[in-house]
């Protein structure tokens, strides 16, 4: 029956965290019983640790299911981390490069070794601060990306689409990066604007004498690989052009002048210059009219042999050379200041190169039209809706998926090249020789696979695809999938696409995108502005439960989050708060002679009779009455995503109507009771409901509490988390107890702000008069004695109209006058006075204002207007204060 005074959640966190796990509450069955619940975890990158944005996701997946395993559900939540092909590489990379180690030198597979063993390091990371924040995983069924099971499945699925002609090897224009030496998706290059310049070219037409055709370019280097310039076709100036060439100045090679789209005839001069190895708008043109490429870049980002003169130099020299040379020879027509948008590499901060290069593709238009297809009928169901619209301009225009990746840490792509006959073999596993002409000389593609590859197979590859195992036939698909919209197109459609292809079921039938947490001022967190909150900082000041709390509050979908240490503080004190109601009842149990108790049966919202008379005390009534109006609600806030309405919910029924109300009525009792009386048994049965009801949001609180009133384990589920979620029933309203408790609260509140308001000291009690010609006045008489508690007034009751006073509060049902002591009334009518020659002033002024033509003709309407409100205001204040005194 001890019960610590301070609410301290480092002293008992971290000891359930690590007892769920031991337990294994959360480990789901696969020998399907009942109905089935599951959900995978966006897998967090093997190198991160987690960040306040995992603590959302995280908190908002754990309430979800907790809340599901509560209703009974067999329910998984499958954890797991992704191998994050370039981050992990780089930090593996950098840690290498301290000791004055490149990869290269290391060579391929002493690389892998160490990122294996960096892996088995630092890998789990993640994994142990989840546990320690309380997300019920079933880390039974913990998976890795690169686990033997699931490089099986990307095998799989990479030689299955290849045969069905859905991979393929292509030419095509990738975002380089010369540091990192790999192509990057669109997603890894970050773009900031910065000041660039235009250069204006002029390209003398060839046996035009004096006719030039000027282009411009944020890349004069580039103009070295130029092998043609466009006019569009629409464009009248150039007509007497078509089919003729220009000479390329520095180069001296005539090339044609094409008539194409590409050129916007709104833009500068009309005409641009076409680069097809190193721009993608002039690679498609390129195709489009088969001019060659010339590569003047290359992978280190150095010039090539084809730039002539600048073969060798670094790119940014070899542009300063140009512009020189142009300058020298009249060929630059002017220089411009212009913005322009850099692409750098996210991971290493170097420029971007665009280059064309032979790549793997998806042909993704096939798999995304039955992608499209189970979001229009419905069959997934994305909250909130606006992101469908997001989704639909994404796989409308999907274009070809490139997958292959110039790196070393990933899943290497399961394609041999013959070195005699160039043949390409792809297979599951590695062939011994080339089946067209029987060589043994393969050599395996060095490329491995983008890594959203393998996550888009991750609802399916963790559950033991290709085999039909148990798992598979019983959580796919999945019920849920809880994520951010930034990854809406790269993870979330790629799952879609390959679900249906491969399951020929959807993934999950909901999708639900949550917000972004934000600092308190609503600005986005980051290190650069220093306003990151540190997930475990700030748990260990405050308490797992107490962030919890504070997230879902704000968690309103489509809501970004504003989290404060404000809000953080005001949770914990919240936490607080029902710890000291637990102590508090324990307390007067062991005065009473009470044992720890929870009832047998659920018996949720059914107070109990006292033996003998069989009355129902009301202020249990009227608990079990609010408690089943909070579980209506709570079960339907977290069924919509609501989980902000679920936390104000839960937050005001404990806070204010559990604490506030119930227990002060409760204290007036306690003194009478002696044993476990029905009285004290439905206190109990109340808290222990309550305590359920709160569980998915503040776990840690709950289970602790719990324990302590659960002792007879024998009778007893081994944690809360795996009893019953408190379900509402209509019949358990009881109206009447809401009506007549809502009488005592409203008069004693009443006499609260009547105290207040004329600056009474709370210990003297004050005696007073309730007013009413309705049923209200029996009720209230009912409670005299505890109104007179809690408001520490002595009343009277009287069946008729209230006289005119001071110090009075009304309702449609009655009044309540306040007997204001002599010395008390003369403070009160100098307050009075007061304010009455305050509102004379404010009245005159308004007058003053609302009269004056000049005014009137140049104010606002809405500033006229709110003066006239506000002058309505004052005298109807100032009729009250005069009828007062
Ligand atoms: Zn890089
Ligand atoms: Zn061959």
């Amino acid at each position: 029956m001890q019960i610590e005074k301070v609410y301290e959640p480092p002293r008992f966190e971290p000891h359930w965290a690590q007892w769920w796990i031991d337990s294994g509450i959360f480990r789901a069955s696969n020998q399907g019983y009942g109905r089935v619940f599951s959900l995978v975890i966006p897998p967090p990158n093997v190198t991160g640790s987690l960040h306040i944005g995992h603590m959302l996701e995280h908190t908002e997946i754990d309430v979800t299911i907790r809340w599901r395993r509560m209703l009974g559900h067999n329910t998984l939540w499958l954890p797991g981390t992704d191998h994050a092909g370039i981050a992990t590489q780089m930090v593996v990379e950098r840690k290498l490069a301290e000791e004055g180690i490149d990869r290269r030198a290391l060579g391929r597979e002493e690389f892998e070794r160490r990122v294996w063993e960096w892996k088995r390091q630092y890998g789990d990371t993640i994994k142990r601060q989840m546990i320690r924040l309380g997300a019920s995983c079933d880390w039974s069924r913990e998976r890795f990306t690169l686990d033997p099971g699931l490089s099986r499945a990307v095998r799989e699925v990479f030689v299955r689409l290849y045969e069905k002609g859905l991979i393929y090897r292509g030419e095509y224009m990738i975002n380089w990066c010369p540091r990192c030496h790999t192509a990057i998706s669109d997603l890894e290059v970050a773009h900031t604007d910065v000041n660039g310049h235009l250069w204006h070219i002029r390209y003398p037409v060839n046996g035009m004498k004096d006719r030039y055709l000027t282009v411009a370019t944020t890349r004069p280097e580039t103009m070295l690989g130029d092998t043609a310039v466009a006019v569009n076709p629409k464009d009248a100036r150039y007509f007497d052009l078509h089919g003729k060439t220009v000479r390329l100045p520095l180069m001296d090679r005539e090339i044609p002048i094409i008539v194409d789209e590409v050129a916007d005839p709104e833009f500068g001069s009309g005409v641009v210059k076409v680069t097809p190895a190193h721009d993608l708008n002039d690679f498609e043109a390129g195709r489009r009219h088969n001019l060659p490429r010339i590569q003047v870049i290359d992978e280190d980002g150095n010039m090539t042999a084809a730039a002539g003169p600048y073969s060798g130099l670094d790119r940014f020299e070899a542009r300063r050379r140009v512009i020189g040379a142009l300058e020298q020879t009249g060929a630059l027509v002017k220089v411009e200041d212009y913005q322009l948008s850099l692409g750098t590499c996210s991971r290493c901060k170097t420029p971007v190169e665009p280059l064309v290069s032979t790549q793997w593709f998806v042909k993704t238009k096939p798999l995304a039209e039955k992608a499209i297809e189970v979001v229009e009928t419905g069959r997934i169901e994305i909250t909130p809706a606006n992101w469908t619209k997001t989704y639909y301009e994404w796989m409308y225009n999907i274009r070809d998926w490139c997958i292959s990746r110039q790196l070393w840490w990933g899943h290497r792509i399961p394609a041999w090249h013959c070195q005699e006959c160039r043949e390409i073999v792809v297979a599951k596993e590695a062939p011994t020789t080339c089946p067209r002409c029987g060589s043994s000389r393969l050599v395996q593609d060095p490329d491995v696979l983008d890594t959203w590859f393998s996550s888009g197979l991750w609802p399916f590859s963790t559950l033991g695809w290709p085999e039909r195992t148990e798992d598979l036939a019983t959580f796919y698909p999945t019920s849920l999938l809880i994520t951010g919209h930034d990854i809406l197109f790269f993870w979330v459609a790629r799952m879609i696409m390959l679900g249906m292809e491969f399951m020929g079921d959807v993934p999950f039938r909901q999708v639900y995108i949550h917000a972004l947490v934000r600092d308190a001022e609503g600005q986005k967190m980051s290190k650069t502005r220093g306003n990151v909150i540190d997930p475990l900082v700030v748990t260990e000041k405050y308490g797992t439960d107490a962030i919890r709390m504070a997230m879902l509050q704000g968690a309103a979908p489509g809501t970004d989050i504003a989290l404060s240490e404000a809000r953080m503080e005001s949770s914990k004190a919240f936490a607080n708060k029902i710890w000291n109601a637990a102590r508090f009842l324990f307390l007067n149990m062991e005065r009473s002679g009470v044992e720890p108790w929870v009832p047998d049966r659920l018996q949720e919202f059914h107070p109990e009779g006292e033996a003998g008379t069989g009355g129902v005390l009301i202020e249990d009534r009227w608990i079990f009455s609010r408690l089943n109006n909070c579980a209506e609600q709570v079960n339907r806030a977290i069924e919509t995503f609501r989980y902000h309405e679920a936390a104000q919910l839960l937050w005001h029924f404990l806070w204010h109507e559990f604490c506030d109300w119930y227990l002060e009525l409760k204290k007036l009792r306690f003194r009478e009771n002696s044993g476990l009386t029905a009285g004290w048994r439905n206190t109990l049965a109340a808290f222990e409901t309550a305590l359920r009801l709160l569980h998915p949001a503040m776990p840690f609180l709950t289970e602790e509490l719990w324990q302590r009133l659960a002792t007879d384990r024998a009778k007893r589920p081994v944690s809360i988390a795996v009893t019953a979620y408190p379900q509402s029933r209509p019949e358990a309203t009881d109206q009447d107890a809401e009506r007549e408790i809502g009488v005592l609260q409203e008069i004693v509140t009443m006499a609260r702000t009547l105290r207040t308001e004329s600056k009474l000291d709370p210990k003297q009690q004050l005696a007073g008069t309730v007013y009413s010609r309705s049923a209200a006045l029996e009720v209230a008489r009912r409670h005299a004695e505890a109104i007179q508690k809690l408001a520490n007034v002595k009343l009277e009751f009287k069946a008729e109209a209230a006289p005119r006073s001071a110090a009075i509060r009304s309702t449609a049902e009655f009044d309540l006058v306040l007997e204001v002591p002599k010395a008390q009334e003369d403070a009160q009518r100098k307050r009075l006075e007061k304010e009455r020659e305050q509102l004379v002033k404010n009245i005159a002024n308004s007058r003053r204002q609302l009269g004056d033509d000049t005014f009137l003709s140049k104010a606002p309407p809405p500033v006229v207007e709110s003066i006239r409100g506000k002058l309505a205001d004052y005298e109807a204040q100032l009729r009250k204060i005069e009828d007062a005194l």
